[in-house]
């Protein structure tokens, strides 16, 4: 995507302000008397989503959480809207905040955010498992970022695009890309292109810049929820109540981006700027559960000459391939728990 200034302002400030003021939008730390930390809406105690979600230990200090299960670790911060799962970052619409006399989570978060990553198969059931749209962003007219070095975004993204095709069609997936060349295409067609394919995922690859060179890291972006604010940058932008298409795969959305976050983390060791949530065009009209990767910034002379390297572009591809597939089993886990035992509920 084009600059993401506005990202470094965030990462600023949070350096400057490690308790979560300026993260939760300008609140106040949660240690002020009367601090606007408490939200009148109902939530989850944290304590009671430990019980529930089959975490063992949990420990709560002033500013920080930290709880245990078998399979995930969750960690955040009380009054920020940053949590760790697995060590992986997701931005929550919503602060952590005192509600009804308990920090809690949101229910906006426990219904879009934390149960679809740590209960996918409840979510997927019906989802289609088999056709793979991957779309390379830029191209023709349209370079993206451009590195000091000449690289664009734009030979970078169709380049791991390929890789990634490579992989998922050897696993068996029917895989098509938006562009297959340096070819101009409108954020319009990409979508509209997907849902011609009967796409059942849609993943669009781009690379990030800064003004401000140091900026590093991968991320990965996932269609923000109706009437909660995208999390790309540090101010609370006014959230927009409208619902697009893609909101019908809100569940789907942060159960596919934090498998490819997770995915990409693992293989590249890259800083993690975390699973955002933003209005981007190609999220908005995707006909299915849809994520954007932004797997490294052009401006950043390293990690410009790491995408210029095809080995990392290769690890890279794998990485995208494997977050992917990683999604289209849970879908395929979730059919077959459905057809197992329509009444099954869930066992922490
Ligand atoms: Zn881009």
């Amino acid at each position: 995507m084009q600059s993401r200034f506005y990202v470094l302002l965030a990462l600023c400030a949070l350096s400057l302000f490690p308790v979560s003021g300026i993260a939760s939008g300008g609140r106040p730390s949660p240690r002020d008397p009367d601090a606007g930390i408490h939200a009148s809406e109902r939530g989850i105690p944290l304590r009671t989503f430990a019980r529930t979600y089959g975490f063992q230990r949990m420990n709560e200090t002033e500013r920080t959480y930290e709880m245990r299960g078998q399979v995930f670790t969750l960690r955040g911060e009380t009054g920020g809207r940053r949590v760790w799962l697995n060590d992986v970052m997701i931005w929550l619409n919503q602060p952590v905040l005192v509600r009804q006399g308990h920090w809690s989570f949101s229910e906006v978060d426990l219904e879009k955010t934390l149960r679809p990553i740590l209960q996918p198969t409840r979510f997927l059931g019906g989802a289609g498992h088999q056709v793979v749209v991957l779309d390379p962003g830029h191209g023709g007219k349209d370079a993206g970022a451009v590195s000091a070095a000449g690289l664009t975004e734009k030979a970078v993204c169709l380049d791991i695009s390929l890789r990634v095709r490579r992989h998922l069609s050897a696993a068996g997936y029917t895989v098509y890309l938006t562009r297959h060349q340096d070819q101009y295409l409108s954020l319009e067609e990409r979508p509209r292109r997907a849902a011609a394919w009967n796409a059942d995922v849609f993943v669009s690859i781009h690379a990030n810049a800064s003004t401000n060179i140091s900026a590093s890291g991968i991320e990965t972006f996932v269609l923000a929820i109706p009437g909660e604010v995208s999390t790309n940058h540090s101010t609370q932008a006014q959230p927009s109540q409208l619902a697009h298409p893609g909101n019908a795969f809100d569940e789907a959305n942060m159960a596919l981006g934090f498998a490819l976050q997770r995915s990409m983390l693992a293989a590249t060791g890259a800083e993690d700027r975390g699973v955002r949530r933003a209005r981007f065009s190609v999220l908005r009209d995707s006909p299915a559960p849809a994520a954007l990767v932004e797997v490294g910034f052009l401006s950043n002379p390293a990690e410009a000459a790491k995408l210029a390297a095809a080995a990392h572009r290769e690890r890279l591809a794998q990485s995208i391939a494997q977050g992917i597939d990683l999604y289209l089993r849970e879908v395929r886990r979730a059919a077959l728990l459905a057809a197992d035992s329509p009444q099954r509920s869930f066992q922490p």
